[in-house]
């Protein structure tokens, strides 16, 4: 399925919560789920009955949504999940955190995903040292992501880091915000992974 290029607060309206997909605007009081918290379309406001493969679909698509994949790229990672050690609706999650795209808005150089994916499609980023201009290159423990010395001042990234206060960077990554570079500690824990998913749906989605 290609890249969906609507707009994304019908996201958040569908899966019935915030995904903070905007940036500010959604810590803000133009953000349309806070303004019309029920889905979108001439029947978003009926009540439906919804199946279990409905509940496991919905999941689904919220946690995809979330980090921006595709349905292909969301799979192959599920795929990849599937065959590592440990249990795989986490290391679904955690493979998701460690994408380069998701670290850079983690470590708020980026307002949104999206932005971060767009920066770094852009060649703004350098992971240990070299130019990297993949956003789904995963990171791991040691890794260190910089702003491209040509990059430093792009407004982008300063307005960015102006707002990442309020986000908060986590513990699994640090943040040298004079230096405009970061740094791999750890991976994520299932606990440090604060937005409501149930990954365990979405394996029993694909397990089927
Ligand atoms: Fe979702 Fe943000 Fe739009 Fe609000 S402003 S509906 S949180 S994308």
């Amino acid at each position: 399925m290609a890249t969906y290029t609507g707009a994304v607060c019908r996201l958040c309206r569908r899966e019935n919560m915030k995904l903070f997909l905007k940036g500010d605007r959604c810590y803000s009081d133009k953000c349309a789920y806070d303004r019309r918290g029920y889905p979108p379309g001439q029947h978003g406001q009926r009540r439906h009955k919804t199946s279990d493969y409905g509940i496991q679909l919905r999941e689904k698509q919220k946690v995809k949504r979330i980090y921006g994949l595709t349905e292909k790229q969301f799979h192959l990672t599920f795929e990849r999940a599937d065959c590592a050690k440990g249990i795989t609706g986490t290391n679904l999650l955690v493979f998701l955190e460690r994408r380069m795209d998701n670290v850079i808005y983690r470590l708020g150089f980026a307002n949104s995903r999206s932005q971060a994916r767009q920066l770094v499609r852009h060649g703004h980023f350098l992971l240990n040292g070299k130019k990297l201009d993949i956003p789904s290159a995963m990171v791991t423990i040691g890794d260190e992501v910089a702003v491209a010395v040509k990059s430093r001042e792009t407004v982008t990234i300063k307005d960015a880091m102006d707002s990442v206060v309020r986000r908060g960077v986590p513990q699994w990554l640090t943040l040298d915000k004079e230096n405009l570079k970061g740094a791999v500690n750890a991976y994520p824990t299932r606990e440090e992974l604060t937005m409501p998913m149930a990954e365990q749906l979405i394996v029993e989605l694909y397990s089927r």
